[in-house]
């Protein structure tokens, strides 16, 4: 097996960095995941320069604003970009509410939201988990009801990144309380404009204001709202999931934050000698570096799937798992080797590595838990992976 790429996709390699060298900042550090308004207008901004390129969703059909580039051609554009921590916003939409919507909208509503996405015009958010659903998202209790050709949606919803920025809304409802609770749940596309809907932050343990409770009171959507089938919902909302697990561009991101880890290492002196000649510290590294390439080429393999038509379902689990686990052990790491430095903030003038470590140790505690935590990840890989009965 050759993994090498292309020399045509290498040259779309040299291109996307030229790009990112000449729009990113000088000093650009990145925007932290729970993201600030400054952050977020500069990404709006960033999302303004794709567009034009047909870089937002690159791989996306020419019909609805990508350029038709093959998958593997999205892999180059995904680790460019998080290699150079380029501003991610709306990955909701872009990652897998937009394929979602190729798959089971109808015509007019792939018209209606498709280019929305692709102009970097609007910005959505995820409306999934409940106060009391979140794991056994299923026994969701938010509720649509018919009225004429509308719904009514009354209900919360929790932990929505970003609700407080975006435009629109994708969420899960039930419509069907009669019904086992898998088949009474449609699947809708709201404008959080709608009267009936408020916002409330949520502040996250590393004091930023990333996700939201969203409120719908008496909230009316026309009919053009229900994506699919009604009733059908859940059967969409996994092919939703089994996109947003098997996202493929991290690994990129953490080999930066791993390779200046390494430079960190290797220029830094304790107790008279410097800190990579301690074997632990070696070790550590080296074990950190045998396991970014795992999650590389597991990324490879979800690819591999996802060319040949196939939606990863179990093997999304497992990339999802090893990464967000490989990103704590990475910060963990990170945290460790900078000693008490690395527990100081960006704005600290003490920090090190312009405090990197003390953000993404804090983040990567959510990154276990967010889009199905790893109990759950392990559960779907026992039992669709290796066969076991369920438990
Ligand atoms: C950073 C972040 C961003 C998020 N963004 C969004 C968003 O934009 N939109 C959205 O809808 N949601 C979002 N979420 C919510 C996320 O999807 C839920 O937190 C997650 O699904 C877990 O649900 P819960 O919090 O209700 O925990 P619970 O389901 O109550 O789980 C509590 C604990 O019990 C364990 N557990 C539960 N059931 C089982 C089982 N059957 N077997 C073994 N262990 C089990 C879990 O693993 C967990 O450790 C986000 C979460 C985070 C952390």
């Amino acid at each position: 097996m050759d993994f090498r790429f292309t020399a045509g996709q290498e040259a779309f390699r040299q291109d996307v960095r030229g790009f990112l060298k000449q729009e990113l900042p000088a000093d650009w550090i990145g925007a932290d995941n729970a993201i600030d308004e400054d952050a977020f207008e500069f990404g709006r901004t960033f999302l303004k320069r794709l567009a034009p390129k047909r870089w937002i969703a690159p791989a996306w059909p020419a019909e609805y604003g990508g350029l038709g580039l093959s998958l593997w051609e999205q892999v180059v554009f995904n680790e460019e970009m998080a290699y150079h921590r380029a501003p991610v916003i709306n990955t909701p939409a872009v990652g897998y509410l937009g394929p979602t919507i190729m798959m089971y909208g109808d015509d007019a509503q792939k018209q209606q939201h498709l280019d929305g996405i692709t102009s970097g015009e609007v910005q959505w958010c995820q409306g999934y988990s409940e106060p009391g659903s979140g794991s056994d998202l299923a026994s969701l209790q938010t509720r649509a009801t018919r009225d004429g050709d509308d719904y009514i949606i009354n209900g919360q919803k929790i932990w929505t990144s970003q609700a407080h920025y975006a435009d629109w809304i994708f969420l899960l409802a039930r419509t069907d309380p009669e019904a086992p609770k898998h088949r009474g749940i449609s699947y809708f596309l709201v404008d959080m404009k709608s009267p009936g809907i408020s916002v409330r932050p949520l502040i996250s343990m590393s004091g930023q204001h990333g996700f939201n409770e969203v409120f719908f009171d008496n909230v009316r959507v026309p009919r053009s709202g229900l994506l699919g089938e009604e009733n059908r919902g859940w059967y969409m909302a996994t092919t939703t999931l089994d996109f947003e697990r098997s996202s493929v561009s991290t690994s990129a991101g953490m080999r930066r934050n791993l390779e200046e880890l390494t430079s960190y290492a290797k220029e830094t002196r304790t107790n008279g000698h410097l800190l990579f000649d301690e074997p632990p510290v070696r070790h550590r590294l080296a074990d950190l570096w045998i396991d970014l390439h795992v999650v590389r080429f597991l990324a490879y393999r979800v690819v591999t799937m996802q060319e040949r038509g196939l939606v990863p379902n179990h093997e999304a689990s497992i990339i999802k798992v090893f990464n967000s686990e490989y990103n704590q052990r990475l910060s963990r790491a990170g945290i460790n080797l900078l000693g008490l430095h690395g527990q100081l903030r960006p704005d600290s003038p003490y920090a090190r590595l312009r405090g990197r470590f003390e953000r993404s140790y804090q983040s990567s505690v959510g990154s276990t838990i967010a889009a199905g935590t790893s109990e759950i990840q392990r559960n779907i890989i026992a039992q669709r992976g290796l066969g076991l009965a369920r438990g």
